[in-house]
Parts: structure tokens; sequence; C-alpha cells
């Protein structure tokens, strides 16, 4: 399959370690954002693979990990009064304070589990007695189909359609990051999906500021090889540039459609990062003039709180200050199928993919 098969390919795999291994003469450490990375990295034994020097660390970029506590709660505060609450799979087994979304459904809840929230739009035009909410949750990677969910119910007449909006950004997390005092992170592996949609010119900045190299990559396991290989040959000569290995799907400038559509119904606002906190202007928020499509305005549900569960490392390892095996509760307390955080119930998660893929 043509931008695929030859990404998985063995040979180059191997050439990029190889010339990792041949470049490579201190220690570095490199986060890669997103949980996708971490994922593709941890799946096909890149990490036992790299040299002891280029040290991996996996960072926040994944959306249902770092979807506060609190709107999950809002979400099932919904469905258990009455309203058809919408979302991707991936978020009904996190856990809410008391419960998840699956547990809600299974008292009677009415939960639907869709792959778009166009699909939802639907379903409130199909059930114009009945409130419908979708739990629009992701980075810039999901933006643009939730806001245009919004046009598509406006243009619909829809009164009953609404979003959860837990949308957040990766270079206001990336700037966190480098502040936070116990940070050592030399290089970054920016996420590719979400420059497919951004673009990078935003991460010039950052490199310049922090003087930290960014190579944005793919998923695959030729691009992540080949994304550490780029990061490791800017760390050995003392440089810090955006660099884009990714180029195949990304654009400097983005996707302008797309943007255009995330600029019409969201304005940036700051951020509730679950295990991390508030972070200022790193999510979206719905702007004034859609505000009536906006589920914790609607239905007066902001003020929800929920407090985080003590067991569970998960704003430690979102930091990429630990790693999943460095949490007492790994593969104890928490396993898949009983979770305590998030990260141990995404596709993206970082605890997920160490108890599934990682002999560690
Ligand atoms: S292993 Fe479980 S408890 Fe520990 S950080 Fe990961 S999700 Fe939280």
């Amino acid at each position: 399959m043509k931008y695929l098969t030859e990404y998985r390919n063995l040979a180059d795999t191997k050439k990029y370690l190889s010339l990792i291994e041949k470049t490579v003469t201190r220690p570095w450490n490199i986060m890669e954002i997103c949980g996708g990375q971490t994922h593709g990295l941890v799946r096909n034994g890149i990490l036992d693979l790299l040299p002891e020097k280029v040290r991996m660390i996996h960072g926040p970029g994944c959306p249902v990990c770092v979807t506060p506590l609190n709107l999950i709660d809002k979400a099932i505060e919904l469905l258990e009064n009455g309203v058809i609450v919408c979302s991707f799979g991936d978020m009904i087994r996190v856990p809410g304070s008391k419960k998840s979304l699956l547990e809600a459904k299974s008292n009677g809840g009415d939960l639907r589990i869709l792959y778009s929230p166009i699909e939802a739009v639907k379903i409130a035009k199909e059930n114009p007695t009945k409130e419908v909410v979708f739990f629009a949750v992701g980075f810039e990677t999901t933006a643009p189909a939730n806001a245009l969910s919004v046009l598509h119910a406006e243009h619909e007449g829809l009164g009953n359609y609404s979003i959860l909006v837990s949308h957040v950004l990766v270079p206001p997390a990336m700037e966190a990051i480098l502040d936070d005092e116990l940070c050592n992170i030399d290089a970054f592996l920016g996420a590719g999906h979400v420059c497919a949609i951004m673009g990078f010119e935003e991460y010039y900045p950052l490199a310049k500021k922090y003087k930290i190299p960014i190579v944005i990559t793919g998923f695959e396991p030729v691009d992540l090889v080949h994304g550490i290989y780029l990061a490791v040959c800017q760390l050995e000569k003392g440089v810090h540039e955006v660099k884009n290995q990714y180029t195949r799907v990304v654009k400097p400038e983005g996707n302008k459609v797309a943007k255009e559509v995330i600029r019409k119904i969201f304005e940036v606002g700051n951020r509730e990062w679950r295990g991390i906190g508030e972070i200022p202007n790193s999510g979206y928020q719905i702007r004034e003039a859609y505000k009536k499509y906006d589920a914790e305005t609607k239905f007066g549900i902001s003020h929800m709180k929920a407090p985080e569960n003590s067991d569970c490392i998960a704003g430690e390892i979102l930091r990429g200050i630990k790693k999943p095996n460095q949490c007492s509760q790994f593969g104890k307390k928490c396993t898949p199928y009983n979770p305590l955080g998030a990260p141990m119930v995404s596709s993206e998660g970082a605890c997920a993919a160490y108890y599934h893929f990682s002999n560690n």
C-alpha cells in the first residue's frame, strides 16, 4: 500500500537505527509528543533497538488521557439525565470520579459510540424531542470535524444538538513541559497528524526560544527512526531547527480550509489538562456567537469539579517525568481490565502501550 508499506520496511528501519548508532556520542532525551508515536515505538520494539544513549520520553499527546476527570463526570451527568451522549469509543471506559460512561450506560443511559460527530448531528435530527451531546475530545486533529458538526447543526436548524468540548493544543503543552523545573527534554518528535491540520510554523518560535530541535514525524517504524535520526544529528551538531520528516502528509502551513473551520467556531482559551492542571491558552472554547452549541453552558454544568485519583501518577507520565512501569499500580491494581487512570485505557495511552507490548 503506497505511503504505508514502504514506511514499514525492515531494511530502512535498520538503516536509520545504524545511522543513529554511528552518530550518537552522548546521552540525549527525546520526547515523542503523541501517544500514536509512543505506541509505534513500543509496538515495533524500537525502544529496545535504540542505542542506550538515546532515551525516549513519552509525552502528553493522548487526548483521552488529558481529558479532565470533571468532563467525564459532566458527560455522565448528562447521560443520567436523559441526554443522548455520543462519544468516540476510547472515552467510554475511562474512569470518572465515581464511574465510567460505560458503567452509566449499563445503568440505562443512552450512550452512542460513533466514529464521527456528523453522525451525532444525524441522531439529533432523528430524535427532535431529545437533547443530543457529542463529547468533543481531542487535539487540533479532531477540531475541524467537531467544528463542522456545529455548522452542520446550524444549517439543519437543530436546537437539540451541542458539544461538550475538551480540545487541547500541542504547542502550549510543549512550552509548559519545557518550563517545568524537572524537564530534561533535549529534543521533540512533533505529532504528524496535528501538523497535517495546523502546519508547523508555530514551532519555529519554540525551537528558537528553548534552543530545542523539533522534528515532525509520522507513525510508522521508518518515520519514527528517521525522525529520531534527524533529531540526534541536530543535537550532536548543537543546532536547533524545525524539520519535517512527514513530508508526504504535512505542509508548513497545514490545511487552510480546516483551520478556517476551526477559527469560525472556536477561540483559544485556558484549558485544564488531566494530571497536569491548567495551561494558559492551551485549548479551544466555543466562540460567543455559537455558545448555544456549548453543552456546558446549555446545561449549566460548568461548575462541576472532581478530584484526581491519588494512586494514579498519570500527570508525571504525561509530563515525561516518569515511565508507566515506574507507577506502583502498573500491572497490579491498574490494568486495561481495571484501569485506575486514562493512560491505561486509551489506545494512545503510554500505560496501555507498556502493558500490551513491552517487556520492561
Ligand atoms: S499505570 Fe494506571 S495508575 Fe499508574 S499512571 Fe498509568 S493509568 Fe495511572
